[in-house]
């Protein structure tokens, strides 16, 4: 080799390194209403990701009135999971996409230990690992009133809260005039059994993510843009 042709390879094994460290490979843990969407919409933009959202990608199946959607509805309605293996379909499919290349933030995804041990076998066939399980804490007494005041632009997807986080046009969305909704499993009785079905279904994955040593918790009661400034630090730090 010349010494040019050893100061190219030197320069593109270097930024090879420095892409393959800032690529962000990521999960968001939390009961529902904890803030995960509203926390992955800052997260996918600071680091360049994608935002996989089973629920998201669950409704979008709805609405369109595919098979799997038909199948879904009721599941959702209920506040109960849909299946792993119609959950774990959709996940693989869209991990093989090209824009997950970069790193991914799956939020919402996985929710049972069945999941998470189908996400890791997935992404080894893949030869990749998360860098971060990043965990949501909030009390389970304000999950029921941060669901219940949710409320969705239908045409950008854009998430307020009555209170906590009001759009600045009423009732319609304040970045596009879209009109916003409420999620029909966004009442009292759906999130109580969601957040049941949390606690013994979802919440054993803190202890599994601790395990594999890449667990981060952050304290979901302080301010949106505080709890974004907390998850972005401790991403960083590590
Ligand atoms: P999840 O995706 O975990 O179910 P969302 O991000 O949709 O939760 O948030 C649930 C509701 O709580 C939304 O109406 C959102 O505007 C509101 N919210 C999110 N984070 C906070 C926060 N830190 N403080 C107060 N309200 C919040
Ligand atoms: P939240 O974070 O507020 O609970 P999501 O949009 O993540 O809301 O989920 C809404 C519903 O979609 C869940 O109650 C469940 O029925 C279904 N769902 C979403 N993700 C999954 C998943 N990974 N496994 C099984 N069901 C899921
Ligand atoms: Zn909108």
């Amino acid at each position: 080799m010349t010494t040019q042709s050893v100061q190219n390879f030197i320069k593109i094994h270097q930024s090879n390194i420095i892409k393959d460290f800032d690529i962000m490979r990521l999960i968001l843990l939390g009961p529902p209403g904890a803030g995960k969407g509203t926390q992955a919409l800052s997260i996918a933009k600071e680091f360049n990701i994608p935002h996989i959202s089973t629920g998201n990608i669950l409704r979008a199946n709805i609405k369109q009135g595919t098979e799997l959607g038909l199948k879904a509805k009721s599941i959702m309605d209920s506040g109960l999971l849909v299946p792993d293996n119609l959950v774990m379909e959709i996940v693989e499919d869209r991990l093989k996409q090209d824009d997950c290349k970069r790193g991914f933030l799956l939020d919402g995804f996985p929710r049972t230990i069945v999941q998470a041990e189908s996400l890791d076998n997935i992404l080894e066939k893949l030869n990749i690992s998360l860098n971060f399980a990043i965990n949501i804490q909030v009390d389970t007494s304000v999950l029921v009133e941060r669901a219940v005041g949710r409320r969705i632009c239908k045409e950008c997807g854009a998430t307020y809260h009555t209170i906590f986080n009001p759009s600045k046009g009423g009732d319609v969305c304040e970045l596009c005039s879209g009109k916003l909704y409420q999620r029909p499993d966004d009442n009292e009785k759906t999130v109580s059994k969601r957040i049941e079905v949390y606690i013994s279904e979802t919440a054993p994955l803190i202890g599994y993510y601790q395990q594999q040593g890449i667990l981060v918790t952050i304290d979901g009661h302080q301010s949106i843009s505080k709890v974004f400034e907390g998850i972005a630090k401790l991403l960083r730090r590590n």
